[in-house]
């Protein structure tokens, strides 16, 4: 007997053909497998079709979809499921299965090149509101990570925070910036707890810390 390969959705098509044939005494309309068989869209249905065709389960009278026959001669009957392929929603392109992106274990309706292209174009259409939300969630940790560190000038006790910095007690800090890949340092400090070694200083006093090893305040 012949072994062919014929995946779920085809096997549902040609069970609702055949069903419909049964019932009804000719063959469903495009739109109607659609529904019946869960099919995505007609012309995944279209190419369902055509490659049931050229396996010889279905015949087309006149090329005509509408007028499916019903190959029912040489139709083995062992169904292989194919897993290895899938058929992407967007582009109806049959695809490898790695090409899909997966979500709980099962690959997505959607082939990676089209998710792909689906993700720039909202990032692309909706930049402004990103640009806007990344900037209120940075102002938000870097307050949230100048009041957890006191709030003021470790040395000379400015509380305006436009003067503010948060500095790295050890030093390192340019170090440290290029590790968390320019990521805000009031995020990493948020996502890391607030660990110790960092205080607050005002950019008076960092830079002449910086500067001079010390600062004026302490001197006189
Ligand atoms: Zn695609
Ligand atoms: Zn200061
Ligand atoms: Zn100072």
């Amino acid at each position: 007997m012949n072994r062919i390969k014929i995946s779920k959705s085809r096997q549902r098509l040609l069970e609702f053909v055949d069903e419909y044939i049964k019932r009804i005494g000719f063959a469903p309309t495009i739109r109607e497998i659609v529904k019946g068989a869960e099919i995505s869209s007609t012309s995944v249905v279209k190419f369902h079709i055509d490659k049931l065709v050229s396996a010889g389960f279905i015949e087309l009278n006149n090329r005509n979809f509408r007028n499916i026959e019903r190959v029912h001669l040489p139709v083995p009957n062992i169904y292989i499921e194919d897993l290895s392929h899938k058929v992407c929603n967007r582009c109806n392109v049959n695809k490898d299965i790695k090409d899909f992106y997966k979500r709980k274990g099962y690959p997505i309706a959607i082939c990676k090149e089209c998710t792909n292209e689906d993700s720039r174009n909202h990032y692309m259409n909706n930049r402004p509101h990103y640009l806007e939300y990344m900037k209120k969630y940075r102002d938000s940790a870097r307050q949230e990570a100048l009041t957890h560190y006191g709030g003021k000038c470790n040395c000379c006790g400015e509380t305006r925070h436009e003067f503010l910095a948060i500095d790295h007690i050890n030093g390192g800090g340019c170090k440290h910036h290029k590790s968390i890949n320019g990521m805000a340092i009031g995020i990493w400090l948020r996502k890391n707890n607030y660990p110790e070694g960092f205080r607050i200083l005002c950019h008076n006093c960092n830079m002449a810390l910086g500067f001079f090893g010390y600062c004026p305040h302490k001197t006189t």
